[in-house]
């Protein structure tokens, strides 16, 4: 693999081998990554990375742009068969540059959004201070029940009252339940609030039914192509017809410039692949092993936010094992198991070293693993989490997991 970057570029190509082999021989439990194909990882290295084409097609502003022409329409006409949408921008950058685009199209400095605390699963980009957004819109949060793990509702619809939001936000990066999307539109209704889902999680397992799909009840989508979804890394807008005109001038001229047409060519073929059978096949197991993961954690005692998952991903608590989030996380790292720290609900620890741990089915299930794999993965979760300081049973571990990662192949890797 990689010839030519080995001859040109010899300290790029020891770290892309470096990583191929971190990939190949470590358990991936982060729940916004994922394998994409080797079809995929072909497409984003093609030669459509050559060429400009500013404009949406049959109208660019450059020659020579029929073929990116067809793999943009088959983008698009994909996008809109896996979630029933209207309309699809397929040429966001990314995720956070999706939901940018939204906001400049639908908003003037000043107006205000309700979406999800950040500490209660929603994104950076839903208004958190840090971000430039907050500084050009009004934010407004709602958060969870404790006692329900559900989206605290009531309180969104309180807010929605309060505020007259322009836009009402829903959707999540570290919340493990599912959407009423109904409730979502009955409330904006009440005010005549925009109503945006931000699937950018959840997507993949929407598009195979497996969650409930916000597209007859929300009149804006955004995600990202990379997570759930299985595709390269990037965003997408769908949207009902009547915002399509204002979201396709948002993006181009008036956000980005030039698409990534391999990288929309990457789209197309991901897209195809997730409206295969096969693909339902993929998204089923990633819950079931979610599912299997959560019952096993339950039973070794480990505190489970938002009362379990409906979902690819589950939050963690481990302040009553006695390590912080980012304890767990060193550890885990040192016996090749990797996830993420994360904050849970108004933690009273910092976002550098939360009380809690995110860990999600994505990224293994695509390798293969099923619930038997899922129980020995928490065991050793368990035995790292009890044992953070002894480097020999972390070492130990490690072996173990490279040998049962042996079994499962990362498409796109050979070894
Ligand atoms: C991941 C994510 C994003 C941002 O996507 P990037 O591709 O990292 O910019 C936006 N919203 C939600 C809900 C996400 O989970």
């Amino acid at each position: 693999m990689y010839e030519n970057i080995q001859k040109e570029a010899p300290e790029v190509y020891k770290a892309l081998m470096r990583e191929v082999e971190r990939q190949s021989k470590g358990i991936e439990l982060i729940p916004s990554e994922n394998y994409v194909s080797a079809a995929v990882l072909e497409a984003l290295g093609s030669v459509f990375t050559n060429k400009y084409s500013e404009g949406y097609s049959g109208r660019r502003y450059y020659g020579g742009c029929e073929n990116v022409d067809t793999v943009e329409d088959l983008a698009i006409s994909r996008a809109k068969e896996l979630f029933g949408a209207d309309h699809a921008n397929v040429q966001p950058l990314s995720g956070a540059p999706a939901n940018i685009a939204v906001y400049f199209a639908l908003l003037e400095k000043g107006d205000s959004v309700v979406g999800m605390d950040l500490s209660h699963g929603g994104h950076l980009t839903h208004g958190h201070p840090v971000t430039a957004m907050a500084h050009l819109y009004n934010f407004y949060r709602y958060k969870t029940v404790k006692e329900t793990g559900e989206i605290d509702y009531d309180e969104m619809e309180k807010m929605v009252l309060e505020h007259k939001p322009k836009i009402l936000l829903v959707g999540y990066s570290a919340y493990s339940r599912d959407i009423d999307y109904e409730r979502v539109r009955s409330i904006a209704d009440k005010t005549g609030a925009i109503v945006m889902a931000d699937i950018a999680h959840i997507a993949g397992l929407i598009a195979a039914g497996e969650m409930n799909n916000p597209t007859p009840h929300v009149d804006i989508i955004t995600t990202t192509t990379h997570k759930t979804l299985r595709g390269p890394r990037g965003g997408m807008i769908l949207c009902k017809e009547k915002y399509a005109q204002a979201i396709d001038k948002s993006v181009f001229p008036g956000f980005q410039g030039g698409p990534h047409e391999n990288n929309i060519a990457a789209k197309a073929v991901a897209f195809l692949e997730d409206l295969q059978p096969e693909y339902k096949e993929y998204a089923k197991q990633v819950k079931k092993n979610a599912k299997k993961m959560e019952e096993k954690l339950k039973e070794k005692g480990y505190d489970i936010m938002f009362k379990g998952t409906e979902n690819h991903l589950l939050l963690i608590d481990v302040t009553n094992k006695g390590v912080t989030g980012k304890e767990a996380q060193i550890a885990l790292d040192k016996a090749g198991i990797t996830l993420n720290k994360n904050m849970i609900p108004d933690d009273p620890r910092s976002p550098m070293d939360p009380s809690g741990i995110r860990l999600g089915t994505p990224a293994i299930t695509t390798r293969g693993m099923k619930e038997g794999e899922m129980q020995r993965i928490v065991d050793w979760i368990d035995q790292v989490i009890n044992n953070i300081d002894n480097e020999e049973l972390l070492a130990g571990i490690k072996k173990e997991v490279e040998e049962m990662c042996l079994s499962f192949p990362v498409p796109g890797i050979k070894m």
